[in-house]
Protein backbone atom coordinates (compact mmCIF):
# COMPACT_ATOMS: atom_id res chain seq x y z
CA UNK A 1 0.00 0.00 0.00
CA UNK A 2 1.45 3.49 -0.89
CA UNK A 3 1.69 5.30 2.04
CA UNK A 4 1.61 8.96 0.34
CA UNK A 5 -1.64 10.65 0.69
CA UNK A 6 -4.42 10.94 -1.65
CA UNK A 7 -5.54 13.82 -3.87
CA UNK A 8 -7.66 15.82 -2.55
CA UNK A 9 -11.12 16.02 -3.77
CA UNK A 10 -11.49 19.40 -3.34
CA UNK A 11 -9.05 20.20 -5.73
CA UNK A 12 -8.46 16.96 -7.66
CA UNK A 13 -11.14 15.23 -7.72
CA UNK A 14 -10.56 12.83 -10.95
CA UNK A 15 -6.86 12.32 -9.72
CA UNK A 16 -9.01 11.06 -6.23
CA UNK A 17 -10.59 8.78 -7.47
CA UNK A 18 -8.25 6.97 -9.70
CA UNK A 19 -5.88 6.22 -6.53
CA UNK A 20 -8.78 5.67 -4.93
CA UNK A 21 -9.60 3.01 -7.18
CA UNK A 22 -6.19 1.81 -7.86
CA UNK A 23 -5.03 1.59 -3.93
CA UNK A 24 -8.54 0.52 -2.55
CA UNK A 25 -7.62 -2.64 -5.14
CA UNK A 26 -10.64 -1.96 -7.06
CA UNK A 27 -9.79 -2.18 -10.48
CA UNK A 28 -6.78 -1.22 -12.98
CA UNK A 29 -6.24 -0.63 -16.58
CA UNK A 30 -5.87 -4.21 -19.33
CA UNK A 31 -3.74 -3.69 -21.65
CA UNK A 32 -6.92 -3.12 -24.30
CA UNK A 33 -7.71 1.06 -23.74
CA UNK A 34 -10.81 1.18 -22.00
CA UNK A 35 -11.13 -2.49 -20.36
CA UNK A 36 -10.77 -2.85 -16.93
CA UNK A 37 -9.60 -5.88 -14.96
CA UNK A 38 -11.65 -5.74 -11.56
CA UNK A 39 -10.10 -7.22 -8.90
CA UNK A 40 -11.57 -9.40 -6.33
CA UNK A 41 -12.17 -6.01 -3.64
CA UNK A 42 -14.02 -4.60 -6.11
CA UNK A 43 -15.47 -7.69 -7.72
CA UNK A 44 -16.81 -8.38 -4.44
CA UNK A 45 -19.12 -5.06 -4.11
CA UNK A 46 -20.31 -6.41 -7.78
CA UNK A 47 -21.09 -9.91 -6.76
CA UNK A 48 -23.36 -7.79 -3.65
CA UNK A 49 -24.95 -5.45 -5.23
CA UNK A 50 -25.54 -8.32 -8.42
CA UNK A 51 -27.25 -10.53 -5.74
CA UNK A 52 -29.42 -7.46 -4.12
CA UNK A 53 -30.52 -7.14 -7.75
CA UNK A 54 -31.08 -10.21 -8.65
CA UNK A 55 -33.06 -11.49 -5.74
CA UNK A 56 -35.85 -8.37 -6.47
CA UNK A 57 -35.85 -9.43 -10.23
CA UNK A 58 -36.72 -12.85 -9.60
CA UNK A 59 -39.16 -11.24 -6.32
CA UNK A 60 -40.92 -9.27 -8.88
CA UNK A 61 -42.00 -12.17 -11.75
CA UNK A 62 -38.83 -12.48 -13.52
CA UNK A 63 -36.20 -15.41 -14.85
CA UNK A 64 -33.22 -15.51 -16.20
CA UNK A 65 -31.47 -16.68 -18.87
CA UNK A 66 -29.04 -16.81 -21.49
CA UNK A 67 -28.14 -15.08 -25.34
CA UNK A 68 -24.89 -15.53 -27.20
CA UNK A 69 -22.08 -12.59 -27.28
CA UNK A 70 -22.04 -12.30 -30.74
CA UNK A 71 -24.87 -10.83 -33.38
CA UNK A 72 -24.98 -11.16 -36.51
CA UNK A 73 -24.94 -7.43 -37.83
CA UNK A 74 -27.97 -8.22 -40.35
CA UNK A 75 -30.21 -8.77 -37.11
CA UNK A 76 -28.34 -5.74 -35.62
CA UNK A 77 -29.29 -3.86 -38.32
CA UNK A 78 -32.91 -4.67 -38.58
CA UNK A 79 -34.26 -1.87 -35.71
CA UNK A 80 -32.74 1.62 -37.03
CA UNK A 81 -32.79 3.73 -34.26
CA UNK A 82 -30.57 0.84 -32.41
CA UNK A 83 -27.87 0.42 -35.31
CA UNK A 84 -27.73 4.09 -35.71
CA UNK A 85 -28.15 4.92 -31.72
CA UNK A 86 -24.80 2.17 -31.25
CA UNK A 87 -23.10 2.90 -34.61
CA UNK A 88 -20.35 4.34 -33.33
CA UNK A 89 -19.59 1.76 -30.21
CA UNK A 90 -19.92 -1.13 -31.90
CA UNK A 91 -17.19 -3.68 -32.23
CA UNK A 92 -17.60 -6.07 -35.35
CA UNK A 93 -15.59 -9.58 -35.63
CA UNK A 94 -15.23 -10.05 -39.58
CA UNK A 95 -12.37 -13.29 -39.35
CA UNK A 96 -12.38 -16.36 -37.32
CA UNK A 97 -10.62 -19.65 -38.02
CA UNK A 98 -8.65 -18.29 -40.33
CA UNK A 99 -10.94 -17.19 -42.70
CA UNK A 100 -12.80 -14.41 -43.75
CA UNK A 101 -16.24 -14.67 -42.03
CA UNK A 102 -19.16 -14.40 -44.97
CA UNK A 103 -21.36 -12.16 -42.35
CA UNK A 104 -19.70 -10.24 -40.05
CA UNK A 105 -20.97 -10.42 -36.30
CA UNK A 106 -20.90 -7.58 -34.15
CA UNK A 107 -20.08 -7.86 -30.25
CA UNK A 108 -23.41 -7.15 -28.73
CA UNK A 109 -23.41 -3.34 -27.12
CA UNK A 110 -27.11 -4.32 -25.98
CA UNK A 111 -29.68 -7.78 -26.83
CA UNK A 112 -32.72 -6.53 -27.81
CA UNK A 113 -31.78 -7.39 -31.64
CA UNK A 114 -30.85 -10.65 -30.82
CA UNK A 115 -33.40 -11.29 -28.23
CA UNK A 116 -36.23 -9.91 -30.18
CA UNK A 117 -34.99 -11.65 -33.03
CA UNK A 118 -35.84 -15.07 -30.43
CA UNK A 119 -39.09 -14.08 -29.58
CA UNK A 120 -40.43 -14.32 -32.43
CA UNK A 121 -40.05 -18.10 -32.28
CA UNK A 122 -41.57 -17.87 -28.57
CA UNK A 123 -44.83 -16.32 -29.04
CA UNK A 124 -47.68 -17.54 -30.74
CA UNK A 125 -50.78 -16.63 -28.38
CA UNK A 126 -51.64 -14.41 -26.25
CA UNK A 127 -51.32 -17.02 -23.82
CA UNK A 128 -47.46 -17.06 -23.88
CA UNK A 129 -47.23 -13.38 -22.76
CA UNK A 130 -45.83 -11.96 -20.89
CA UNK A 131 -42.11 -12.75 -21.43
CA UNK A 132 -40.42 -11.50 -18.01
CA UNK A 133 -36.57 -12.92 -18.74
CA UNK A 134 -33.18 -11.39 -17.82
CA UNK A 135 -29.79 -12.14 -18.01
CA UNK A 136 -26.03 -11.28 -17.00
CA UNK A 137 -23.58 -10.52 -19.19
CA UNK A 138 -20.92 -8.52 -20.64
CA UNK A 139 -21.70 -6.19 -23.37
CA UNK A 140 -19.09 -4.10 -25.26
CA UNK A 141 -19.27 -0.11 -26.32
CA UNK A 142 -16.03 1.35 -27.54
CA UNK A 143 -15.25 4.00 -25.51
CA UNK A 144 -12.94 6.91 -26.65
CA UNK A 145 -12.59 8.26 -23.18
CA UNK A 146 -12.74 5.48 -20.34
CA UNK A 147 -12.65 5.87 -16.76
CA UNK A 148 -12.67 2.51 -14.56
CA UNK A 149 -16.20 1.87 -13.39
CA UNK A 150 -17.33 4.61 -15.13
CA UNK A 151 -16.91 4.68 -18.61
CA UNK A 152 -15.02 1.35 -20.12
CA UNK A 153 -15.23 -0.33 -23.60
CA UNK A 154 -16.56 -3.62 -21.94
CA UNK A 155 -18.23 -3.95 -18.61
CA UNK A 156 -20.52 -6.09 -16.56
CA UNK A 157 -24.67 -5.75 -16.24
CA UNK A 158 -27.54 -7.32 -16.59
CA UNK A 159 -30.36 -6.93 -19.21
CA UNK A 160 -34.13 -7.26 -18.50
CA UNK A 161 -36.12 -7.81 -21.73
CA UNK A 162 -40.09 -8.26 -21.55
CA UNK A 163 -43.23 -8.18 -23.88
CA UNK A 164 -46.59 -8.27 -22.56
CA UNK A 165 -50.14 -7.98 -24.44
CA UNK A 166 -50.80 -4.22 -23.60
CA UNK A 167 -49.19 -0.97 -23.47
CA UNK A 168 -50.41 -0.34 -19.29
CA UNK A 169 -48.73 -3.48 -18.58
CA UNK A 170 -45.35 -2.67 -20.72
CA UNK A 171 -45.22 1.00 -18.56
CA UNK A 172 -46.57 -0.69 -15.79
CA UNK A 173 -43.13 -3.15 -15.40
CA UNK A 174 -41.29 -0.40 -16.52
CA UNK A 175 -41.84 1.45 -13.43
CA UNK A 176 -41.56 -1.58 -11.48
CA UNK A 177 -38.13 -2.16 -12.44
CA UNK A 178 -37.16 1.57 -11.68
CA UNK A 179 -38.99 1.93 -8.37
CA UNK A 180 -39.15 -1.90 -6.78
CA UNK A 181 -35.74 -3.17 -7.99
CA UNK A 182 -33.49 -0.54 -8.84
CA UNK A 183 -34.04 1.91 -6.48
CA UNK A 184 -34.46 0.18 -3.75
CA UNK A 185 -31.76 -1.66 -4.07
CA UNK A 186 -29.16 1.34 -4.90
CA UNK A 187 -31.45 3.68 -1.60
CA UNK A 188 -31.34 0.90 0.67
CA UNK A 189 -28.38 -1.21 -0.17
CA UNK A 190 -25.83 1.64 -1.61
CA UNK A 191 -27.25 4.05 0.26
CA UNK A 192 -27.21 6.51 -2.40
CA UNK A 193 -30.04 8.59 -2.77
CA UNK A 194 -31.71 8.76 -6.41
CA UNK A 195 -33.75 10.90 -8.33
CA UNK A 196 -36.63 9.37 -10.63
CA UNK A 197 -37.77 11.00 -13.97
CA UNK A 198 -38.24 10.39 -17.70
CA UNK A 199 -35.38 11.43 -19.92
CA UNK A 200 -35.84 14.32 -22.66
CA UNK A 201 -36.35 13.07 -26.36
CA UNK A 202 -32.61 13.45 -26.97
CA UNK A 203 -31.47 11.73 -24.39
CA UNK A 204 -33.58 8.92 -24.46
CA UNK A 205 -32.16 5.10 -25.56
CA UNK A 206 -31.89 4.76 -29.31
CA UNK A 207 -35.66 3.06 -29.77
CA UNK A 208 -37.37 3.49 -26.73
CA UNK A 209 -40.96 5.43 -26.90
CA UNK A 210 -39.82 6.63 -23.28
CA UNK A 211 -36.52 5.88 -20.85
CA UNK A 212 -37.29 5.89 -17.11
CA UNK A 213 -34.21 7.13 -15.42
CA UNK A 214 -32.29 7.47 -11.68
CA UNK A 215 -29.81 9.97 -11.09
CA UNK A 216 -27.29 10.29 -8.30
CA UNK A 217 -24.95 13.55 -7.75
CA UNK A 218 -21.43 12.74 -7.00
CA UNK A 219 -18.99 14.32 -4.55
CA UNK A 220 -18.08 16.73 -7.60
CA UNK A 221 -21.22 17.87 -8.32
CA UNK A 222 -21.57 15.87 -11.64
CA UNK A 223 -24.35 13.64 -11.92
CA UNK A 224 -24.20 9.61 -12.54
CA UNK A 225 -27.17 7.87 -14.23
CA UNK A 226 -27.20 4.77 -12.11
CA UNK A 227 -30.12 2.51 -14.15
CA UNK A 228 -32.58 2.96 -16.76
CA UNK A 229 -35.67 1.53 -17.42
CA UNK A 230 -37.28 1.92 -20.97
CA UNK A 231 -40.52 1.49 -22.49
CA UNK A 232 -40.41 0.60 -26.07
CA UNK A 233 -43.59 0.60 -27.47
CA UNK A 234 -43.94 -1.86 -30.36
CA UNK A 235 -41.39 -0.89 -32.25
CA UNK A 236 -38.80 -3.73 -31.52
CA UNK A 237 -41.97 -6.02 -31.80
CA UNK A 238 -42.45 -4.31 -35.32
CA UNK A 239 -39.38 -4.04 -36.60
CA UNK A 240 -38.40 -7.71 -36.06
CA UNK A 241 -42.00 -8.91 -36.69
CA UNK A 242 -43.08 -10.63 -33.41
CA UNK A 243 -46.91 -11.14 -34.00
CA UNK A 244 -48.77 -13.47 -31.62
CA UNK A 245 -53.13 -14.09 -31.91
CA UNK A 246 -54.61 -12.05 -29.50
CA UNK A 247 -57.63 -12.84 -27.51
CA UNK A 248 -60.07 -11.97 -30.17
CA UNK A 249 -58.25 -14.16 -32.51
CA UNK A 250 -56.33 -11.07 -34.24
CA UNK A 251 -52.81 -10.59 -35.16
CA UNK A 252 -51.10 -8.73 -32.72
CA UNK A 253 -47.63 -6.74 -31.77
CA UNK A 254 -46.44 -7.10 -28.28
CA UNK A 255 -45.61 -4.35 -26.20
CA UNK A 256 -41.83 -4.13 -24.93
CA UNK A 257 -39.28 -3.66 -21.90
CA UNK A 258 -35.62 -3.59 -21.35
CA UNK A 259 -33.60 -2.22 -18.52
CA UNK A 260 -30.36 -2.19 -17.35
CA UNK A 261 -27.75 -1.93 -14.72
CA UNK A 262 -23.90 -2.17 -14.95
CA UNK A 263 -20.47 -2.15 -13.07
CA UNK A 264 -20.95 1.74 -13.16
CA UNK A 265 -22.57 1.26 -9.43
CA UNK A 266 -19.33 0.21 -8.24
CA UNK A 267 -18.14 3.86 -9.39
CA UNK A 268 -21.04 5.05 -8.04
CA UNK A 269 -20.78 3.80 -4.18
CA UNK A 270 -16.98 4.96 -4.33
CA UNK A 271 -18.26 8.97 -5.74
CA UNK A 272 -21.29 9.53 -3.73
CA UNK A 273 -19.38 8.29 0.30
CA UNK A 274 -15.72 8.55 -0.49
CA UNK A 275 -13.70 10.97 1.38
CA UNK A 276 -9.96 12.57 1.73
CA UNK A 277 -8.83 8.97 3.71
CA UNK A 278 -10.53 7.05 0.83
CA UNK A 279 -13.64 4.69 0.72
CA UNK A 280 -16.42 5.10 2.65
CA UNK A 281 -18.49 1.62 2.31
CA UNK A 282 -22.01 1.50 3.43
CA UNK A 283 -22.04 -1.83 5.69
CA UNK A 284 -25.29 -3.80 2.99
CA UNK A 285 -22.74 -3.49 0.55
CA UNK A 286 -19.15 -4.03 2.40
CA UNK A 287 -17.54 -7.05 1.38
CA UNK A 288 -16.00 -6.94 5.31
CA UNK A 289 -17.81 -4.81 7.60
CA UNK A 290 -16.06 -5.17 10.62
CA UNK A 291 -12.45 -5.75 10.58
CA UNK A 292 -10.68 -6.54 14.34
CA UNK A 293 -7.24 -5.27 14.70
CA UNK A 294 -5.55 -7.05 17.41
CA UNK A 295 -2.97 -4.58 19.63
CA UNK A 296 -0.42 -6.46 21.74
CA UNK A 297 3.44 -7.17 22.91
CA UNK A 298 4.87 -10.24 22.82
CA UNK A 299 3.68 -11.68 26.60
CA UNK A 300 0.18 -10.91 25.62
CA UNK A 301 -0.15 -12.08 22.42
CA UNK A 302 -1.75 -15.24 22.35
CA UNK A 303 -4.31 -14.20 25.36
CA UNK A 304 -5.54 -11.12 22.53
CA UNK A 305 -5.58 -13.08 19.45
CA UNK A 306 -7.82 -15.47 21.32
CA UNK A 307 -9.98 -12.64 22.52
CA UNK A 308 -10.43 -11.16 18.88
CA UNK A 309 -10.93 -14.64 17.11
CA UNK A 310 -13.38 -15.27 19.97
CA UNK A 311 -15.57 -11.89 19.20
CA UNK A 312 -14.98 -12.29 15.45
CA UNK A 313 -16.94 -15.78 15.92
CA UNK A 314 -19.78 -14.32 17.73
CA UNK A 315 -20.23 -11.51 15.11
CA UNK A 316 -20.16 -14.16 12.20
CA UNK A 317 -22.93 -15.96 13.57
CA UNK A 318 -25.28 -12.75 13.71
CA UNK A 319 -23.84 -12.99 9.55
CA UNK A 320 -21.87 -10.16 10.48
CA UNK A 321 -18.84 -10.30 7.75
CA UNK A 322 -15.55 -9.39 10.05
CA UNK A 323 -12.02 -10.44 9.44
CA UNK A 324 -9.19 -10.39 11.91
CA UNK A 325 -6.16 -8.71 10.59
CA UNK A 326 -3.13 -10.77 12.42
CA UNK A 327 -0.55 -10.18 9.52
CA UNK A 328 2.35 -10.01 12.24
CA UNK A 329 4.19 -8.33 9.20
CA UNK A 330 2.28 -4.39 9.83
CA UNK A 331 2.23 -2.48 13.14
CA UNK A 332 -1.20 -1.35 13.95
CA UNK A 333 -1.44 1.86 12.25
CA UNK A 334 -0.60 0.73 9.21
CA UNK A 335 -3.67 -1.48 9.35
CA UNK A 336 -5.74 0.94 10.35
CA UNK A 337 -5.02 2.96 7.45
CA UNK A 338 -5.44 0.36 5.19
CA UNK A 339 -8.82 0.04 5.96
CA UNK A 340 -9.85 3.50 6.24
CA UNK A 341 -8.59 3.52 2.44
CA UNK A 342 -10.69 0.20 1.57
CA UNK A 343 -13.83 1.99 3.50
CA UNK A 344 -14.40 -0.74 6.20
CA UNK A 345 -17.69 0.24 8.38
CA UNK A 346 -16.42 -0.28 11.30
CA UNK A 347 -12.66 -1.31 13.15
CA UNK A 348 -12.68 -2.88 16.49
CA UNK A 349 -9.17 -2.66 18.45
CA UNK A 350 -8.38 -5.05 20.66
CA UNK A 351 -5.23 -4.81 23.25
CA UNK A 352 -4.16 -6.32 26.35
CA UNK A 353 -5.43 -3.44 28.59
CA UNK A 354 -8.98 -3.52 27.00
CA UNK A 355 -9.19 -6.66 27.77
CA UNK A 356 -8.38 -6.75 31.21
CA UNK A 357 -11.09 -4.32 31.52
CA UNK A 358 -13.91 -6.67 29.60
CA UNK A 359 -14.11 -3.77 26.93
CA UNK A 360 -12.72 -3.15 23.64
CA UNK A 361 -12.51 0.07 21.11
CA UNK A 362 -14.78 0.72 17.93
CA UNK A 363 -14.17 3.35 15.53
CA UNK A 364 -16.67 4.70 13.01
CA UNK A 365 -15.10 4.55 9.46
CA UNK A 366 -17.96 7.26 8.40
CA UNK A 367 -17.58 9.52 11.49
CA UNK A 368 -13.95 8.60 12.81
CA UNK A 369 -16.10 8.73 16.38
CA UNK A 370 -14.20 6.30 18.58
CA UNK A 371 -16.21 4.27 21.39
CA UNK A 372 -15.66 1.66 24.10
CA UNK A 373 -18.09 -1.24 24.57
CA UNK A 374 -18.45 -4.05 26.72
CA UNK A 375 -17.00 -7.23 25.36
CA UNK A 376 -20.19 -9.28 26.33
CA UNK A 377 -22.27 -6.19 24.51
CA UNK A 378 -20.18 -6.61 21.60
CA UNK A 379 -22.64 -8.36 19.07
CA UNK A 380 -25.46 -6.14 19.88
CA UNK A 381 -23.51 -3.33 19.74
CA UNK A 382 -21.74 -4.05 16.53
CA UNK A 383 -25.41 -4.90 14.98
CA UNK A 384 -26.27 -1.00 16.09
CA UNK A 385 -23.79 0.63 14.90
CA UNK A 386 -24.00 -0.88 11.28
CA UNK A 387 -27.49 -0.36 11.16
CA UNK A 388 -26.89 3.40 11.88
CA UNK A 389 -23.57 3.74 9.93
CA UNK A 390 -25.96 2.75 6.85
CA UNK A 391 -28.81 5.34 7.48
CA UNK A 392 -26.20 8.16 8.34
CA UNK A 393 -24.27 7.42 5.12
CA UNK A 394 -27.44 7.84 3.45
CA UNK A 395 -28.27 10.75 5.44
CA UNK A 396 -25.33 12.82 4.78
CA UNK A 397 -25.72 11.77 0.45
CA UNK A 398 -29.55 13.38 0.73
CA UNK A 399 -27.93 16.25 2.44
CA UNK A 400 -25.21 16.80 0.09
CA UNK A 401 -27.53 16.53 -2.95
CA UNK A 402 -30.08 19.30 -1.20
CA UNK A 403 -27.27 21.54 -0.08
CA UNK A 404 -25.72 20.96 -3.87
CA UNK A 405 -29.78 21.28 -5.52
CA UNK A 406 -30.46 25.21 -7.03
CA UNK A 407 -34.15 25.05 -7.39
CA UNK A 408 -35.73 27.57 -9.68
CA UNK A 409 -32.84 29.56 -10.21
CA UNK A 410 -33.48 33.21 -10.57
CA UNK A 411 -32.59 33.59 -14.51
CA UNK A 412 -30.53 32.12 -17.30
CA UNK A 413 -27.20 33.76 -16.25
CA UNK A 414 -27.00 32.22 -12.58
CA UNK A 415 -28.32 28.45 -14.23
CA UNK A 416 -25.81 28.59 -17.16
CA UNK A 417 -23.00 29.48 -14.50
CA UNK A 418 -24.51 27.07 -11.29
CA UNK A 419 -23.99 24.13 -14.07
CA UNK A 420 -20.77 25.17 -15.05
CA UNK A 421 -19.13 25.19 -11.77
CA UNK A 422 -20.22 22.36 -11.91
CA UNK A 423 -21.71 22.88 -8.49
CA UNK A 424 -24.98 20.45 -8.75
CA UNK A 425 -28.30 19.87 -10.02
CA UNK A 426 -30.67 22.66 -11.37
CA UNK A 427 -33.93 22.17 -11.03
CA UNK A 428 -36.07 24.49 -13.38
CA UNK A 429 -39.41 25.30 -15.13
CA UNK A 430 -39.02 23.93 -18.72
CA UNK A 431 -40.96 24.94 -22.08
CA UNK A 432 -40.58 21.08 -23.52
CA UNK A 433 -38.71 23.06 -26.61
CA UNK A 434 -35.26 21.10 -28.06
CA UNK A 435 -34.26 24.56 -28.97
CA UNK A 436 -34.03 25.38 -25.06
CA UNK A 437 -32.50 22.21 -24.19
CA UNK A 438 -29.53 22.71 -26.69
CA UNK A 439 -28.91 26.14 -25.75
CA UNK A 440 -28.12 25.10 -22.14
CA UNK A 441 -26.15 22.50 -23.42
CA UNK A 442 -23.84 24.13 -25.76
CA UNK A 443 -23.35 26.98 -22.81
CA UNK A 444 -22.54 25.08 -20.52
CA UNK A 445 -21.83 21.53 -21.61
CA UNK A 446 -24.81 20.13 -18.98
CA UNK A 447 -27.41 18.04 -20.36
CA UNK A 448 -30.92 17.22 -19.52
CA UNK A 449 -30.76 14.62 -16.98
CA UNK A 450 -34.66 14.43 -16.20
CA UNK A 451 -37.82 15.53 -15.89
CA UNK A 452 -38.45 14.59 -12.23
CA UNK A 453 -41.17 12.08 -10.90
CA UNK A 454 -41.05 12.84 -7.86
CA UNK A 455 -39.92 16.95 -7.18
CA UNK A 456 -43.23 19.40 -6.76
CA UNK A 457 -43.21 20.38 -10.88
CA UNK A 458 -42.38 23.94 -11.02
CA UNK A 459 -45.25 24.77 -14.11
CA UNK A 460 -45.57 27.80 -13.01
CA UNK A 461 -42.47 29.14 -13.53
CA UNK A 462 -41.49 30.52 -16.79
CA UNK A 463 -38.36 28.67 -18.58
CA UNK A 464 -35.20 30.71 -17.87
CA UNK A 465 -34.25 30.10 -21.50
CA UNK A 466 -37.04 31.59 -23.33
CA UNK A 467 -39.50 33.07 -20.97
CA UNK A 468 -42.24 30.84 -22.44
CA UNK A 469 -44.05 29.32 -19.63
CA UNK A 470 -43.19 26.05 -18.87
CA UNK A 471 -44.91 22.72 -19.07
CA UNK A 472 -42.98 20.30 -17.00
CA UNK A 473 -39.84 20.95 -14.23
CA UNK A 474 -36.34 19.78 -15.43
CA UNK A 475 -33.35 18.65 -13.64
CA UNK A 476 -29.88 19.68 -14.68
CA UNK A 477 -26.33 18.87 -14.52
CA UNK A 478 -22.99 18.10 -15.82
CA UNK A 479 -22.85 14.26 -16.11
CA UNK A 480 -20.57 11.24 -16.26
ZN1 LIG B 1 -37.62 27.54 -23.34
Amino acid sequence: MSTTALPRQSTDFPGWYGEVVRRAGLAENSSVRGAMVIKPYGYAIWETIQRELDDRIKATGHENLYFPLLVPASVLAQESELVEGFAPEVAVVTEAGGNKLEEPLAVRPTSEALIWSTYARWMQSYRDLPLLYNQWTNVVRWELRPRLFLRTSEFLWHEGHTAHETHEEALAETLTILHDVYADTIERVLAIPVLRGRKSESERFPGAVDTYTLEALMRDGKALQVATSHYLGQGFARAFDVRYTGRDGSEQYPYATSWGATTRLVGSVVMTHGDDRGLRLPPRVAPQQVVIVPIFREDDRADVLEAATAIAEELRATAVRVRVDDRPEHRPGYKFNEWELKGVPLRIEIGGRDLAAGVVTVARRDTGDKQQIPVSHAAVAIDEMLTDVQASLFRSARDERERRTLRDPSGYDEMIEYLRGPAGFVAAPWCGRRECEAQVKDASSATMRCLPLTEPPAQSGACPCCGRSAVTAAVWAQAY
